[in-house]
């Protein structure tokens, strides 16, 4: 099992939606992004978000009918509403269309960010258990990893591909199924990306201390060995 929260924001507003999927991808959430209310319908129906950000104020159908629709269709992944300052009756009617909170912009990110992870199915990433994998272990509410008791520093993104290989220790995993788990879904051309963070992950998990535990299975992917 993956935890990382994956969100998808519903803003036409493309810099405001680019603001938020970077603070979000900042925080180590994914994110993807649907700039009309009808790309939100197929994109829920075609992937399991945690939660859903959904602005009232849409080209096409507008909030409200985005969020009627998604219930509908049986989607019952959390969503918060983004309205207007002030508007009141734009709080009823969300609710009442199925949202399950609204949020008045302009709005605090870290307000933004709070409400979203308390609203995501995934337990909250503080009650991770400590993963661990022979002498590795990765801590998924703080980011923090050690080689026998060795603080290792990591990017984000290196932390979550980790993540996903010492959730499944022993198993080999092709590059597909590393993206699917460490990505969004803007990571069309990424594949080769994920040969250069494996580089990378060597480099620092595996090569100060003179072990190779993240290992090449050709013509299949990686596997990180267990024990
Ligand atoms: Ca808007």
């Amino acid at each position: 099992m993956i935890c990382t929260v994956r969100v998808l924001v519903v803003e036409d507003e493309v810099p405001l939606a680019r603001l938020i999927r970077e603070g979000l991808t900042g925080d180590g959430l994914l994110a993807d992004v649907a700039i009309r209310g009808e790309d939100a319908l197929w994109m829920a129906g075609a992937t399991a978000y945690d939660v859903i950000c959904l602005d009232v104020n849409l080209p096409g159908i507008d909030g409200f009918e985005t969020c009627r629709r998604l219930r509908e269709e049986g989607v019952t992944t959390p969503i918060l509403m983004l309205t207007a300052r002030d508007a009141v009756d734009d709080r009823i009617a969300g609710l009442d269309t199925g949202a399950d909170d609204y949020l008045v912009k302009p709005f605090d990110f870290g307000e933004l960010l709070a409400r979203l992870r308390a609203l995501s199915r995934r337990p909250p990433v503080v009650d991770d258990a400590v993963l661990t994998v022979g002498d590795l272990t990765l801590d998924p509410a703080t980011h923090q990893v050690q080689r026998r008791g060795t603080h290792i520093d990591l990017s984000v993104k290196e932390v979550q591909i980790l993540e996903v290989f010492m959730r499944r220790p022993g198993e080999v995993l092709s590059r597909l199924q590393v993206l699917e788990g460490a990505w969004d879904s803007g990571y069309e051309n990424r594949s080769n990306v994920i040969d250069v963070y494996i580089r990378y992950l060597r480099e620092k998990i595996d090569r100060p201390f003179g072990v190779e535990t993240l290992e090449t299975v050709r013509g299949a992917g990686y596997r990180l060995r267990p024990g």
